[in-house]
C-alpha cells in the first residue's frame, strides 16, 4: 500500500484471503484449531494453502489439525507504519514448524532486541476483525 505525495500513510487492516483455497484454515482458527493441508498423493504437509501440491502435483487434500508449536526460523522487527492492533515495532518471524511446515505471525511475549533464530513459540490465534495465527514465546522450553 502506498500513500499518495502529501498524504499520510493510512494503517489499514486488510482482509484474509477468502478464496476456496484459504476458507478451512480461517475456520479452523475460528474454531481455536490450527489446520493445514495434507496431500492425498504424497502426505506432505502444506502451507500456505494451495489448489495443487508442489511435492506431487495431486490436486486432492484433507485438513488436519498440527502440532501449535516450533522454533523461529527467521525474522523481522516491524516498525513504521503502525498496523492496528499490534504495538510498534513488533516482531513478526516465520515459524519452522513441529510437523514439518513453516507459518508466519507475529510474536508476543518477548522484546524485539531480546529475539533470536530457533527460540521457541507457541501458536496462539490472535482475534482483530477475524482469526489470525500469531506466536508468543516460550520461556524455558
Ligand atoms: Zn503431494
Amino acid at each position: 500500500m502506498y500513500a499518495e505525495a502529501g498524504t499520510p500513510a493510512q494503517a489499514k487492516q486488510t482482509s484474509y484471503p477468502a478464496g476456496r483455497d484459504f476458507a478451512f484454515f480461517f475456520e479452523g482458527l475460528a474454531e481455536g484449531r490450527l489446520l493445514v493441508q495434507r496431500c492425498h498423493g504424497c502426505g506432505t504437509l502444506r502451507n500456505p494453502p494451495g489448489p495443487m501440491c508442489g511435492e506431487c502435483g495431486s490436486l486432492g487434500w484433507v485438513p488436519v489439525d498440527v502440532q501449535p508449536h516450533g522454533t523461529v526460523f527467521s525474522y523481522t522487527v516491524h516498525r513504521h507504519p503502525p498496523i492496528p492492533p499490534f504495538a510498534t515495532p513488533h516482531v513478526v518471524a516465520l515459524v519452522d514448524m513441529a510437523d514439518g511446515f513453516r507459518l508466519l505471525g507475529p510474536v508476543s511475549g518477548i522484546a524485539p532486541e531480546d529475539m533470536a533464530i530457533g527460540l521457541p513459540v507457541r501458536v496462539e490465534i490472535g482475534r482483530f476483525e477475524h482469526p489470525f495465527p500469531s506466536f508468543r514465546f516460550v520461556e524455558g522450553a
